[in-house]
């Protein structure tokens, strides 16, 4: 099937019992056993099926395969947010003394937890510049279990040359965990050039209506974890009948990483994703193409319509061919540039805090990929708790303003930012 028809069948089974079109929502914390041998069974994995929502719910069950088809994975993991979601993968990875290589220019609140969670458990963190993927090389050393970086870093909008980094991962035999929020697998696949676990926060274009939390992590299912360096997944889990999850797991040893995050951080941390939220996810992800084509569509047009506006210092937009990340930009995303756009007003901040309050269709809010547009001020907001050379070093002037251009008739959305700009 096509990516299309994928978002709207990938993962179903008709319910033989009800035949419903629409996927059922299991509103259930757990499910009956059988027998007890069925319950021993379920428990010590030797046959699949449900136990517990905490761990797996048939409604989610649809989602994660639905997203892992639709990225080109082997296996998906829903998760109670994009935030647990990185959390949880570093975690499946690293313990005590390990390192993670991140990108510099990371959301704020993956930022925050890189920066000062992970040290409070022992995980090293280096921050590099990701413009130069041979700055992720240089930062490895002997205690690197893992690189880390965003496709289209927010609120820079620099674009990775996510290849690249693969490219050094693999030679390190390090895995490659990209955050694609920002890139929906209808924009750009990151499996396909290399990455080995690919994140998003569903809250945003994969929900994409404002209405949901929620994350999920996707596995490649290429990634050898059979090297000693990962005591996760070689040494007995002695939590998990002695399991070793790179050794034992026979013909489910591809999604070793993915069922790992499951039965240990999901199982005993329990940030589950709840079957309501599911199921908008999948409502959502039906539409996900159609709107990226139109949330591009406008996007770019507002990025050229602020390009020459008198009031606009400068645009940052990746589609715009004058664009520094243009070039790098059009290799991944062959199908849009997507929705986000950033720019400063002549006149600095001041003169942006008036734009942002004169503004009547574009709502002033904390987030991205709603189908509705949105506004923001990082530096005074999102990433206020990065310091001024953090934020320069980030991307962020103080004069940035972030724009996650919706689905609206775009002579609506150019209305609204002419009226604004006309109270400058
Ligand atoms: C929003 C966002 C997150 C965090 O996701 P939540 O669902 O809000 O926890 C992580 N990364 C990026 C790029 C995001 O935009």
């Amino acid at each position: 099937m096509k990516f299309e028809t994928t978002a709207l069948h990938g993962g179903q089974k008709i319910d033989s019992d009800t035949r419903s079109r629409a996927i059922p929502l299991y509103r259930t914390a757990s499910y009956l056993f059988k027998d007890c041998e069925h319950a021993a069974n379920l428990f010590s994995l030797k046959e699949p099926g449900n136990i517990y929502t905490r761990i797996s719910n048939p409604t989610q069950a649809v989602l994660e395969d639905r997203v892992a088809l639709l990225e080109g994975g082997a296996a998906s993991l829903a998760l109670a947010s994009g935030t647990s979601a990185i959390f949880y993968s570093i975690i499946n990875i690293c313990c005590a003394g390990d390192e993670v290589v991140a990108a510099n220019n990371l959301y704020g609140g993956t930022y925050s937890q890189f920066d000062s969670i992970l040290p409070q458990i022992g995980i090293g963190v280096k921050l590099v510049d990701p413009k130069d993927p041979e700055n992720f090389r240089a930062a490895i050393n002997d205690k690197t279990r893992v690189l880390f970086c965003e496709t289209l870093g927010n609120p820079g909008l620099t674009m990775t040359d996510i290849e690249a980094v693969a490219t050094i991962a693999a030679e390190h035999a390090l895995p490659l965990i990209v955050d694609s929020t920002f890139t929906p697998p209808s924009l750009l696949r990151p499996i396909e050039y290399g990455a080995d676990v690919v994140i998003h926060s569903l809250t945003k274009w994969m929900g994409g209506h404002g209405t949901v939390v929620g994350g999920i992590v996707t596995d490649a299912g290429k990634f050898d974890w059979t090297d000693s360096k990962f005591t996760l997944f070689n040494e007995p889990d002695e939590s998990y009948h002695g399991l070793r999850y790179a050794h034992d797991l026979g013909e489910m040893s591809a999604i070793a990483f993915a069922l790992r995050m499951r039965l240990v951080p999901l199982r005993n941390l329990g940030a589950c994703l709840s079957p309501d939220n599911c199921w908008s996810f999948l409502q959502g992800l039906e539409t996900l193409s159609l709107r990226m084509e139109r949330h591009s569509e406008n996007g770019m047009a507002v990025a050229k319509f602020l390009a020459e506006h008198e009031a606009v210092d400068w645009v940052n937009y990746p589609g715009l061919t004058k664009n520094e990340n243009h070039v790098t930009a059009k290799k991944y995303l062959r199908k849009g540039f997507g929705g986000m756009v950033v720019f400063g007003i002549k006149g600095g901040f001041s003169k942006g805090k008036r734009f942002i309050e004169s503004l009547n269709l574009i709502s002033h809010l904390a987030n991205v990929g709603d189908a509705k547009s949105l506004a923001i001020h990082p530096a005074s907001t999102t990433h206020s708790q990065l310091s001024k050379a953090q934020l320069l070093s980030s991307g962020i002037p103080s004069s940035l303003i972030r724009l996650s251009i919706g689905i609206e008739h775009i002579d609506d959305i150019l209305a609204d930012l002419t009226q604004a700009l006309e109270k400058n």
